[in-house]
């Protein structure tokens, strides 16, 4: 099944801050706000994307994957909620919920968001683990560092540390007892547009990117006690994801990838398929899925076998 273009009314994802308020009451504010939330039938990802089409000013409806997630029209009013203004609400595409949700981090971990300006993962990584355990934030941008400590703080993360400094010089030991790393680069950010022209971007950026985020993957697999990675990027381009995971695989052989494809109900955007792992990992396509376009795959250490035990 080729994914169905629907056409470009792309509209507003809003993710609720389960560190402060609850889902239910997150939408028992918004009712009292004036705002309906929509139902619609029959429950499949395809009729989902349909009416969300047909949303007015004042309804919303409940993401189809995530609860937590609520998908606004275009024209909505719901940036002037106090929901927003509090932090309870979090002006952040749907995208930002996947890969803290593949992660599959749960209170009590070690967790290290390694690329974490603005902070948007690090507040739902820390809200799945429900402000218990450890949440490791680095930051190399001083000035993306201050607006991530203002933000994350702001949005009621308690659990955490932030280093501001360049992830690959992070001295290992202080990240003695990292089971989780969500690794979320720079990157061409092509699946932020609306328009991906590949031929106006130099083939030569798209290489020096590449380069970089392997070398940030390699340092994060590289760590001891590090049983997962969740990789991740906002472009569409297959030298910035694919071909990334699969350098990582050749050299790391201690890893493999968790299978994603069925984690997520009707799920229909996997990777480039001239990969054999395609189906493995996870896109989401802006024409099909309405949101910006992402790439995540999930890197999980393999079982050692001793004398036939695990
Ligand atoms: N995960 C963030 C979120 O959801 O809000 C977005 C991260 S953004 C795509 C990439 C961030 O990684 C940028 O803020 C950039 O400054 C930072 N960065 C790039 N290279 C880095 C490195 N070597 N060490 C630490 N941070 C780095």
């Amino acid at each position: 099944n080729a994914p169905v273009k629907l056409g470009l009314v792309v509209p507003r994802w809003v993710c609720i801050n389960t560190l402060l308020i609850s889902t239910q009451k997150a939408r028992q504010h918004l009712s009292d706000e004036g705002f309906t939330l929509k139902s619609y039938s029959p429950k499949t990802y395809e009729k989902f994307l349909q009416s969300i089409q047909d949303l007015g000013k004042w309804d919303y409806m409940e993401d189809f994957h995530f609860a937590e997630v609520l998908v606004f029209s275009a024209s909505t009013a719901v940036m002037s909620s106090t929901l927003v203004s509090s932090g309870k609400l979090l002006l952040q595409d749907k995208v930002s919920w996947l890969s803290p949700f593949v992660s599959a981090v749960q209170p009590g971990d070690v967790v290290l968001d390694a690329c974490a300006a603005p902070g948007n993962k690090s507040t739902v990584l820390a809200g799945l683990m429900a402000n218990q355990g450890k949440l490791i934030c680095i930051e190399r941008d001083p000035e993306r560092f201050t607006v991530l400590k203002k933000r994350v703080k702001h949005h009621g993360v308690r659990n955490v540390l932030f280093i501001n400094e360049d992830f690959t010089s992070v001295d290992p030991s202080e990240l003695q007892g990292v089971t989780t790393i969500l690794l979320d680069p720079s990157c061409s950010n092509s699946g932020l547009e609306m328009n991906t022209d590949s031929a106006s971007v130099s083939g030569e950026r798209y290489r020096r990117l590449a380069d970089m985020q392997f070398q940030l993957l390699s340092f994060a697999l590289s760590l001891p006690s590090v049983q997962s990675v969740v990789y991740s990027t906002c472009s569409v381009q297959s030298i910035e994801n694919e071909e990334v995971v699969a350098r990582a695989l050749q050299q790391f052989t201690n890893f493999e990838l968790d299978d994603l494809s069925l984690k997520l109900k009707d799920w229909r955007s996997f990777g480039d398929e001239n990969y054999s792992f395609a189906k493995k990992v996870l896109r989401t396509q802006t024409f099909y899925d309405l949101c910006h376009g992402f790439f995540v795959a999930k890197f999980v250490a393999r079982r050692v076998f001793l004398n036939g035990k695990t």
